[in-house]
């Protein structure tokens, strides 16, 4: 539990934009610890995807995640980011 207050709360981690995502897979190809695998979305109102949207989508596992960043900075569609949560100035 503590583990995952601090994933969400107080480290930074890559998100992602799923609207520009096209699922190429080069993040999870990237990825040196296998923090990333591609899924179906989650069906859910708001992450339904529009008409011509892919119905899957890449997710981050964050426990494995080194915050290496690679996956950011080799996606082609820029569909990565980098998230700082409010507190994560706290832990240094
Ligand atoms: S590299 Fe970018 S476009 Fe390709 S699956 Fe990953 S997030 Fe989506
Ligand atoms: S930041 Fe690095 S370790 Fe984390 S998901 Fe991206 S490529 Fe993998």
């Amino acid at each position: 539990m503590l583990n995952f207050l601090i994933e969400r709360y107080f480290k930074t981690r890559p998100v992602l934009d799923v609207s520009i995502c096209t699922v190429c897979a080069a993040c999870k190809d990237a990825c040196p610890t296998k923090a990333i695998d591609i899924f179906p979305l989650i069906p859910d109102v708001e992450l339904r995807p529009k008409v011509g949207e892919p119905r899957n989508r890449p997710e981050f596992a964050y426990q494995k995640c080194s915050r290496c960043y690679r996956c950011r900075d080799l996606c082609p569609q820029k569909a990565i980011l980098m998230y700082k949560p409010f507190l994560s100035g706290l832990l240094k």
